[in-house]
């Protein structure tokens, strides 16, 4: 089983200034599809559920309307899409990284769409293909939770299981079910 890093970095615990609710700032550079821009929010929120939490999500024009407090910015770069089969993805590199500066964790994140959509084409199989836009939005939903993980604990540790983990495969990333471990969802709370 091929395990593709998540993200890379290394930072110190810094108090956090997070209050309850959180705005996540989805900042798409290339092509997207919708319905897997859709289902990513989804599979987020149900990451989530069991932390005391509440997410909400915005474009990056509706970001720059109003006065957010409490934000995180992620960026999307390459094409969040499933190409065409024989598509040739670039493998390399993680696939998404958190932004930290002098060892303090900046509410900024990158997500590799073409690393992520590598990692899910190389997973499918069978009746897959019939649901590749709900698969690649479930992947991008449990990166997105992992790098949300590492800005709200303030650090860049990980967990034994789920989604906290450092490494996921394509398969883990587009299984039926990956979750937060109990402890992960305690560590976003301690900041
Ligand atoms: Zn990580």
């Amino acid at each position: 089983m091929r395990l593709v890093s998540i993200c890379a970095f290394a930072c110190l615990a810094v108090p956090s200034a997070f209050g309850e609710g959180i705005t996540i700032v989805l900042d798409f550079q290339g092509p997207r599809s919708e319905p897997s821009v859709a289902e990513m929010k989804r599979e987020f929120a149900g990451i989530m559920k069991d932390s005391a939490l509440r997410f909400d999500f915005r474009s990056r024009g509706e970001a720059s309307r109003e006065a957010i407090s409490d934000l995180v910015l992620v960026r999307f770069t390459g094409k969040c899409e499933l190409g065409p089969v024989g598509y040739l993805y670039d493998e390399r590199g993680p696939m998404a990284f958190t932004y930290s500066t002098d060892g303090i964790v900046q509410p900024f994140s990158e997500v590799a769409c073409d690393k992520v959509t590598s990692a899910v084409r190389s997973a499918m199989a069978g009746g897959d293909f019939a649901k590749s836009d709900l698969l690649l939005g479930r992947a991008l939903g449990r990166v997105l939770a992992h790098e949300v993980m590492h800005i709200l604990s303030k650090s860049g540790a990980h967990g034994r299981t789920g989604v906290a983990k450092t490494a996921l495969s394509g398969s883990q990333l587009i299984a039926p079910e990956l979750l937060l471990g109990p402890k992960d969802l305690e560590r976003m709370h301690a900041h």
